[in-house]
C-alpha cells in the first residue's frame, strides 16, 4: 500500500494545486493532503473553510484522497501516518533552492521517508495561491486559475476584509 502526503498551505486551493493532486491518484494507494497550520502565517482562509474547500473539490470525487490537518514537523506526521512519500510540486527555479532544503532536512531526519517532486503543468506554472489573492484583491480576475466555487468564496472573503 502506496500511501502519500501533500502538503501545503492551500490557501486557497487553485489549479496547479489541483493538477498535482489528481497526479498523485494515479500513482498512490492514498493520498493525503495535508493543511500546514503555521501560526507564523496569516492566512485569509482559516483551516476549517480550507478543509472543506479540499473536501468539495477533491474529497469527493476521489475515494483515495484524504484530507488533514498537522502543525509541527512534517516527518513526524508523515510517521505518525503511516505515509513514505512527500509529495510536492515545482514551479520555476525559484521553487527549486527551497524545495530541494527541506527535502534534504526531512530526508536527514527521517531517512525512509522519500520525497518525490512533480513538475507544475505548463499552463499553472506561474499560479500561486498568494498571487491568486494578491490578484483578486485587487479586482483582478483569477477564473481559469482557481476552482469557480473557490474563486467566488475569495470573492465574498476579500469583500468581507
Ligand atoms: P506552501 O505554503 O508550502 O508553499 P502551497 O500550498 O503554496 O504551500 O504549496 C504546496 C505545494 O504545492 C508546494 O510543493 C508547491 O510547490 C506546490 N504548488 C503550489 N502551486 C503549484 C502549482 N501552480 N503547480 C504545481 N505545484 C504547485
Amino acid at each position: 500500500m502506496k500511501k502519500a502526503i501533500y502538503p501545503g498551505s492551500f490557501d486557497p486551493l487553485t489549479l496547479g494545486h489541483l493538477d498535482i493532486i489528481e497526479r498523485s491518484v494515479r500513482l498512490f494507494d492514498r493520498v493525503i493532503i495535508a493543511i500546514i497550520t503555521n501560526p507564523a502565517k496569516q492566512p485569509l482562509f482559516s483551516v476549517d473553510e480550507r478543509k472543506s474547500m479540499l473536501h468539495d473539490a477533491v474529497g469527493k470525487r476521489f475515494k483515495t484522497v484524504e484530507i488533514d490537518v498537522f502543525h509541527g514537523l512534517l516527518v513526524d506526521f508523515a510517521r505518525r501516518r503511516g505515509a513514505g512519500v512527500i509529495v510536492r510540486g515545482v514551479r520555476a527555479v525559484t521553487d527549486y533552492e527551497y524545495e530541494l532544503q527541506m527535502a534534504l532536512m526531512n530526508r536527514r531526519m527521517a531517512p525512509t521517508v522519500e520525497t518525490v517532486f512533480m513538475m507544475a503543468a505548463e499552463q499553472y506554472s506561474y499560479v500561486s495561491s498568494r498571487l491568486v489573492k494578491e490578484v483578486a484583491s485587487m479586482g483582478g480576475s483569477v477564473s481559469g486559475l482557481v476552482p469557480p466555487a473557490i474563486e467566488r468564496k475569495l470573492r465574498k472573503k476579500l469583500q468581507q476584509a
